[in-house]
């Protein structure tokens, strides 16, 4: 199964794409993730990334089509993969579209999330993510010495740099200019399923389940 998480950012994929992932056992292909990691250990592509997802621009085509490339040649993709943050430009749809092609991929589903502005910058300006295994909460359930609840590290969680409100709406104006035009691309050539994302976690979650016929 080939799945695509699309919307703005801070619209929820992450935490959908989480759930969806073992409930289908299927692999979470987060290219943010896989971008803090390689800044984290300062590889190549992490030293060319770092200032530019830091200040909430897009990371170039080249760099992000071999790191999609890479991905899913990887043995964890073989039952299938659901891509969070991939494709954000046509220009990167365009670079699936032949690798897909390539590994024959006849199927591709596309579940988008939608919010308003509004409701992502409050969000993502009241979220703290896990340093070490990436869980996001509510700042306001945090408070000293708090153990996350997936990795139980203590003391873990922080502020992402590009949670900072003017990044946030830079984020979001690129999101707008250069990611929504995406969405039509995969008008004639996935399976579009659109859900509402201002819903509880689990009432997202059961909707695409419904709408994918796997509920
Ligand atoms: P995310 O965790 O998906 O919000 O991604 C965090 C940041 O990583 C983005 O704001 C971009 O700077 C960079 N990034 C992630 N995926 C891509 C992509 N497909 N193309 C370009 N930049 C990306």
């Amino acid at each position: 199964m080939q799945i695509i998480i699309f919307g703005a950012p801070g619209v929820g994929k992450g935490t959908q794409a989480k759930i969806l992932a073992s409930k289908l056992n299927i692999a979470h292909i987060s290219t943010g993730d896989i971008l803090r990691e390689a800044i984290k250990k300062g590889t190549d592509t992490g030293m060319k990334a770092k200032a530019i997802v830091e200040t909430g621009g897009l990371v170039p085509d080249d760099i992000m089509g071999g790191i999609i490339k890479d991905a899913l040649k990887e043995d964890r993709c073989k039952n299938g993969y659901i891509l969070d943050g991939f494709p954000r430009t046509i220009e990167q749809a365009k670079i699936l579209s032949a690798i897909l092609n390539e590994l024959k991929v006849e199927k591709l589903t596309l579940i988008k999330l939608d919010a308003d502005d509004q409701v992502i910058i409050s969000r993502l300006s009241n979220r703290l993510v896990c340093s070490k295994c990436g869980n996001i909460i509510v700042k306001s359930n945090y408070s000293s010495n708090f153990n996350c609840p997936v990795c139980k590290s203590v003391d873990s969680y922080i502020k992402r740099k590009d949670d900072d409100e003017e990044v946030i709406r830079k984020r979001l104006k690129l999101y707008h200019d250069t990611t929504s035009p995406v969405f039509n691309y995969y008008k004639d050539k996935a399976e579009i399923v659109e859900i509402n994302g201002t819903e509880s976690i689990d009432n997202i979650t059961k909707n695409i389940l419904v709408k994918m016929g796997k509920g």
